[in-house]
């Protein structure tokens, strides 16, 4: 039965209650978790408060140590971890081992150079000398989308600037979390710098960022609940980083190529069956070029095959729960209502059993539409025409209270710069750019607070301390 991950020790937690863990493409129970108490809470935070001071003192070098040898555990058991997503996500086994597995080991791996690397006590400014020290006891709370790679964005950045961490991973998709204290625990991480308890966000949660031996929170999730966790932690005046919802614009200009641009934003829109906060879910095209660019899309969009996460042939998994999939389905329905056109997918039970939709695409979407406006997380992409110049582009693109991601298509590529420049958003890729795993990630606008991955992303984690000679 599984426990509770405490000063370095699995431990029964305080509460018999537990949770299901529900297998997305069978629908049926695959594990249970426990739900965790305010007992544990207190628990953790007491442990990481008595291994802050020794942890926080130890060189950045140890740290980096320590970093680098869990990155390389999970590349050893990557296949198992793939499964372990596969199964409790519903990813596509290719999609779980080279993004949800292999990039969170990299990502680690970079954190454990950085560790070793990053000056935190060469700063000067006039005669004051500069330092940078752990800010203490960091909360971090994920969600189930990517389920390891949210936790390492926080813990490895965490663990390298010297803080000791209480990981509350998401109810929904929680087993990730699991295999990550295990080789926490299995590299020698001395006890209470790394803790772990799954449960619920109001309870468990709740009573983590309100707790005063808490330093900062770092949470990733909904807008909503990122709402509450900033208002809740004001109580004490944590630092709060969030990490939340997106409606990212897949801007394209009328000298794009307009091929290259259809495929790869569908591709984008529809990775981890469009459970994907940084997905470019509106796709906005010149109206000279809209037609081709509907047909375009409509036709990557049926490449998509639906089917188990462990079958080869399969590029769009199940969504991660029956409520996942109810809300996309509800999406979908208002899109119609709303007068958009839906011109391919829409079909929420294409297979016998699991919670799968199909690859949808609406066409004939306008501002302000709901769909257009909402963040759907799930495989649907909304099109959405413009008559003019670059400005209503632009103006369309950030006219959501959201501002994650993004992307922008043009022959002229100083020109897509320009308008990259232009969009309220944390992160733009010009003409298909890379996802860099070391370039800061996160929000303007309600998106977030604070970037994570890469130096700034250690930053997160460091007070700034200026000493006067
Ligand atoms: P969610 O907000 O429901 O839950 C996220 C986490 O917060 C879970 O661990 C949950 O238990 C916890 N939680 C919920 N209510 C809480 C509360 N009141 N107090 C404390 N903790 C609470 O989100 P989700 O459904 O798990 O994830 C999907 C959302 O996450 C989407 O909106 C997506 O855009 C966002 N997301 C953002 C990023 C990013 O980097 N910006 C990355 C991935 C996901």
């Amino acid at each position: 039965m599984r426990h509770l991950y405490l000063n370095g020790a699995w431990q029964p937690s305080a509460s018999s209650e537990r949770i299901d863990v529900i297998n997305p493409a069978t629908e049926e129970v695959l594990d249970t978790v426990p739900a965790g108490a305010p007992a544990d809470v207190e628990a953790a935070v007491a442990a990481a408060r008595a291994a802050l001071p020794s942890w926080s003192r130890t060189s950045p070098a140890e740290r980096g140590k320590v970093l680098a040898a869990a990155a390389e555990l999970i590349r050893e058991r990557s296949d198992q971890i793939a499964r372990i997503i596969a199964t409790d996500m519903g990813a596509p086994y290719g999609v779980a081992m080279r993004v949800q597995t292999l990039m969170p080991a990299g990502v680690l791996a970079s954190y454990a150079q950085l560790a070793e690397t990053y000056d935190f006590e060469g700063g000067q400014v006039g005669n004051s000398r500069i330092f940078r020290e752990p800010v203490g006891v960091v909360a971090a709370i994920t969600p189930w989308n990517y389920p390891l790679h949210q936790i390492v964005c926080k813990v490895g950045a965490a663990l390298a600037a010297g803080c000791t961490v209480v990981l509350k991973p998401s109810e929904v998709a929680p087993l990730a979390a699991f295999a990550l204290a295990g080789v926490l625990d299995e590299v020698g991480l001395p006890p209470g710098v790394f803790n772990m308890i799954s449960g619920y966000g109001p309870g468990v949660g709740e009573a983590l960022v309100a707790h005063p031996g808490v330093d900062m929170v770092s949470f990733t999730g909904s807008t909503a609940a990122g709402r509450r966790v900033a208002a809740l932690a004001a109580e004490t005046i944590k630092r709060v980083a969030l990490e939340l919802g997106g409606k990212s614009a897949s801007v394209i200009l009328p000298d794009a190529d307009l091929g290259t641009a259809a495929k790869v934003t569908v591709a984008n829109a529809f990775l981890n069956s469009g459970q994907t906060c940084s997905a470019w879910t509106r796709m906005i095209v010149h109206r000279d070029r809209y037609d081709e660019a509907v047909r375009l899309a409509v036709e990557a969009a049926r490449r998509y095959t639906v089917g188990d996460p462990f079958d080869e042939a399969t590029r769009l998994g199940p969504l991660v729960s029956a409520a996942q999939r109810d809300r996309v389905v509800r999406y979908i329905n208002r899109g119609q209502e709303e007068g958009a056109r839906l011109v391919t997918g829409g079909g929420d039970r294409p297979l016998e059993r699991g919670f799968y939709v199909e690859p949808t695409v609406f066409a004939g979407v306008e501002p302000g539409m709901v769909i257009e406006q909402e963040e759907i997380f799930g495989p649907v992409l909304t099109i959405i025409p413009y008559s003019r110049g670059e400005d209503e582009a632009v103006a369309i693109a950030n006219g959501t209270p959201y501002g994650l991601a993004g992307a922008v298509w043009a022959g002229d590529e100083q020109r897509a710069v320009e308008v990259a420049r232009r969009l309220r958003t944390g992160q733009v890729a010009v003409n298909g750019g890379q996802f860099n795993p070391r370039a800061p990630f996160g929000g303007y606008k309600q998106s977030g607070l604070g970037r994570e991955l890469g130096e700034f992303g250690l930053e997160e984690y460091l007070e700034i301390k200026a000493v006067q000679l």
